[in-house]
């Protein structure tokens, strides 16, 4: 849909599904703001869809196929994958090669590879990185109801009376979707209770915070559904004419008496009763859950635990009630609709019904069909560490930093006969192995259409050349499926293949599958507005997709999780998104946290002789990270939390997954990433040193992180011994040149030194090395590179021109730090949010940053000794 030049499309990134309009400029870039009206967002974006004309950069970008690492022609790479594939399946059958896809993928490039790979190809083993994302809440879905069904709208956060959201740290991984409920509590008073181990900014923002040990959920939720029972809070007509099972779960959570919760969850008494009372109360509840419930080895018994008290109240299918999946990937449910995972057939059919294979293998007119379900991803990858799997395809998506234990995958890709890797970006930590590597269209090149948390499929469009020789990920696919002869690949366009998989959802569907995409058939694919499939509130009639219509309870078991190590939890921040290969390009984007980091509680930085902003060793049976201390009481004593974004083009051991094990939830399959067990330790650095420069190379330094500036690069470093010569160390850094103009300051200490380099006046770069974590002004810095300085005034730190130490940024938008915001609020006693934010500009573009001003508004003399 083309307004002059302004399209209407969808934020690539999270399950939010927000809609932005993209306008080409004059100067070639594009101009980025929300849709406000699309139902997802009306006209809001977080600071990441904010960037996303930032991130159209060709730098890295992989411009044209590459055969053993020299570029090839598109006909020559794509014979060459068809013949590797073919040849695989010849001699070892089809089990023997195998798809990566992602839920980054539009709905119609998962359509094909599924088709390929179930229809023609004959095995069921394509699996997606959403199965590390909600796969758990998927088999939940399909246990409870029968159908992998999403019951809620976002309007029904807006509407419930109460809303407790478990393992979701909503603020910073939906903020659009976090803003619409802090605006709907502004008008209703909505109660909010976060259930997290972490106090998360969600957390700080709630009316209670109920801060449980790791891996506590099913005792919490079976401790509520017999508290409900036990107060008669239930809806016994609804039980009664409804579902099924109920005995059975009550049998199992009557073991979970107060007492018992209470010594599993370690919450006081008084906050169990407190939260179980609300429960009870407020029959407008929706639960929304998140990463901090599916990513745990009971991850689907959590998410049937928390059904099982909606269930038990009849609170689903009502508007303001429900139990809510709040999915991270934007296409997640995409590829759940085409049956892009390795245990679904397609458009919610399934293996195990004859009639469904049957009736979806005419529908194709494919020669065979997977009988069976394939390989999950976890067992994928050992499957191809094992020698199992001769040819592996991985498309729009970086396992090597994404999937527990990296090093696992490396070996595995390593020996892996031969790997295809299809990606916008030309140097990801995976496509390092691939044979072949082919270069797909990136967002605004590409037309088709995701599907995000609530059911809503809205089109991405594309408003922008390609660049290179890339193309979209169907058009690959189907490439190389004629290439391995098959019929039914002959697509003139995406809207073919959507045409397709509407046809397909309506297949033998009278009112069988919710999933039924009729009325999209005489919907202009062209002008297709966001849309819902099934109603509102789903189930609002009372049937399920079980053979009997009921749905079903289904009985949990607490797994207690003892161990005398620290459980690592793993997540995302809340300006970065997945491994960082399209928002690492934003300077803007790290200034919120610049480097990988470990928050580790007060008591366990004491013990373990740790400070804050020393560096710490974080080790697994499989590997270690180091990364940045972070000390406060936000996490428990015995947990810690680490971001999962870091890759090694931003820092030198940031991956968190060095750490992490494949362990797996043994129904959903999905990797328990929330719970890994670590040992941390020092990292006994000699010297830590930090740069800002034009370029930099770290090479070889025992640590490093960096990140883009607006103009130049700023590096965090440390090393385990001091260089033999500091010079030779900055000139290897900063590619130090013959007629730069150098100078110096060292004293004493031999770790303490001080170098400026100018050309012309204009700082190249300066680096700063201390026996302790450098304390000089980073934003200060950050802002002289390429500028023209005085040296002396930069190696004595002084700032010139009234300069104002920012601080840490919060506000990414607008570029407002943390002590500016404190100065702001200390300066003029009695601000309010409202007038803090229009004071100091925080807050007032996304809006996403809120909930911290808000903190260091209230807990002004905390920060107000706070160091950067
Ligand atoms: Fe994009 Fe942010 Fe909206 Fe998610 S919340 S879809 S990242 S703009």
């Amino acid at each position: 849909m083309k307004h002059q030049n302004t399209v209407r499309t969808t934020c690539p990134y999270c399950g939010v599904g927000c809609g932005v309009l993209a306008t080409a400029q004059a100067d070639g870039a594009v101009k980025i703001v929300g849709d406000p009206d699309h139902p997802a967002n009306f006209g809001r974006l977080c600071s990441k869809g904010l960037a996303l004309g930032e991130t159209f950069a060709a730098a890295r970008r992989l411009m044209r196929p590459r055969v053993h690492g020299e570029d090839a022609s598109w006909d020559n790479a794509t014979a060459l994958v068809a013949q590797k594939f073919s040849d695989a399946i010849r001699e070892f059958g089809p089990e023997s090669v195998a798809f990566y896809v992602s839920g980054q993928l539009l709905t119609e490039d998962y359509y094909v590879a599924n088709k390929l790979m179930k229809g023609f190809i004959g095995s069921a083993n394509i699996d997606t990185n959403s199965r590390l994302c909600m796969a758990s809440a998927v088999a939940g879905h399909k246990r409870a109801f029968g159908a992998d069904i999403v019951p809620c709208s976002y309007s029904d956060l807006e509407e419930a009376e109460l809303v407790v959201l478990v393992g979701s740290n909503l603020a910073w991984c939906h903020p659009v979707l976090f803003q619409r409920l802090l605006a709907a509590r502004e008008k209703h008073g909505t109660k909010i209770v976060v259930i997290d181990p972490r106090r998360t900014i969600t957390a700080e923002s709630a009316d209670v915070h109920l801060q449980i040990k790791p891996g506590a959920d099913v005792s919490l939720f079976n401790g509520l559904l017999r508290h409900l029972y036990g107060r008669d809070a239930f809806d016994g007509r609804f039980v009664f004419a409804r579902t099924n099972g109920l005995a059975h779960a009550l049998i199992a959570a009557q073991t979970h008496d107060d007492a018992t919760v209470t010594a599993h969850t370690g919450l006081s008494f008084d906050d169990l009763q407190g939260f179980y009372g609300l429960f009870a109360r407020y029959s407008k509840t929706v639960t929304g859950f998140s990463m901090g419930v599916n990513q745990a080895i009971d991850g689907t018994d959590k998410v049937n635990a928390i059904i099982n008290c909606h269930l038990l109240t009849g609170r689903i299918g009502k508007p303001g009630a429900g139990p809510f999946s709040i999915t991270g990937q934007p296409n997640a449910m995409g590829g759940r609709e085409v049956g892009g995972l390795a245990n679904m057939l397609a458009a919610h059919m399934d293996f195990a019904n004859e009639a469904h294979r049957d009736a979806v293998q005419a529908f194709w007119r494919s020669p065979r069909i997977a009988s069976q379900p394939g390989l999950k991803a976890v067992e994928m990858f050992e499957a191809v560490e094992a020698g199992r799997v001769k040819a592996l395809w991985i498309m729009a998506t970086n396992p090597v930093v994404s999937m527990p234990n990296s090093s696992a995958i490396t070996s595995a890709l390593a020996q892996c006969p031969f790997v295809v890797v299809s990606d916008v970006t030309a140097d990801t930590d995976t496509a390092r192995f691939a044979d072949v590597l082919l270069p797909a269209r990136g967002w605004g090149e590409k037309d088709g259409t995701v599907t995000n948390s609530e059911r809503r499929i809205s089109r991405q469009r594309q408003f922008s050349e390609p660049v290179g020789e890339a193309r979209a990920d169907w058009r690959i696919v189907c490439d190389v499926a004629r290439a391995m002869d098959f019929d039914g690949f002959e697509y003139e366009s995406a809207a073919d293949i959507f045409a397709e998989h509407v046809q397909l959802t309506m297949l033998g569907n009278n009112g069988t599958r919710r999933l039924n995409l009729s009325a999209w058939q005489s919907q202009s694919y062209d002008d297709m507005p966001p849309q819902q499939w099934g109603s509102a509130q789903a189930f609002s009639d009372g049937r399920f997709e079980t053979p009997d219509g009921k749905a079903r309870f289904v009985t949990t078991v607490f797994a207690p999780q003892n161990s005398d190590q620290i459980t690592l939890n793993t997540g995302r921040i809340r300006d970065q998104w997945h491994t960082m290969t399209r928002t690492g390009l934003v300077a803007k984007l790290f200034g919120h946290r610049a480097e990988p980091y470990i928050e580790l509680h007060p008591s366990d930085a004491l013990q373990l002789g740790l400070q804050d902003a020393e560096l710490a060793v974080v080790s697994g049976v499989a590997g270690a990270s180091v990364v940045r201390v972070m000390v406060t009481d936000a996490v428990c004593t015995g947990s810690a939390f680490q971001p999962m974004h870091w890759n090694s083009g931003f820092a030198a051991h940031g991956m968190v997954n060095a750490a992490t094990v494949g362990k797996v939830d043994p129904v959903s399959g999905q990797p328990a990433l929330k719970s890994a067990q670590v040992s941390v330790r020092k990292f006994e650095a000699r010297w830590y040193g930090f740069g800002v420069a034009l370029k930099v190379d770290p090479t070889g330094l025992d640590y490093w992180a960096k990140r883009p500036l607006s103009c130049g690069v700023s590096l965090e470093c440390a090393g385990l011994a001091l260089p033999k010569s500091w010079n030779d160390l900055v000139s290897q850094l900063f590619d130090l040149r013959v007629n730069s103009d150098l100078s110096t300051v060292q004293s004493s200490d031999p770790a303490e030194v001080r170098f400026v380099s100018l050309r012309d006046g204009v700082l190249e770069f300066a680096f700063f090395a201390s026996s302790a974590p450098v304390s000089a002004s980073r934003s200060w810095l950050q802002g002289l590179v390429g500028k023209p300085v005085s040296a002396l005034d930069v190696l004595a730190a002084r700032t010139a021109g009234g300069h104002i130490d920012q601080g840490p940024i919060v506000c990414a938008c607008n570029g407002v730090g943390r002590f500016a915001i404190l100065n702001a609020a200390e300066s003029t006693p009695g601000l309010n949010l409202q007038a803090l934010c229009e004071v100091t500009g925080a807050g007032m573009g996304c809006g996403s940053c809120r909930p911290e001003v808000q903190k260091i508004l209230v807990n002004r003399p905390q920060f107000a000794v706070a160091a950067e």
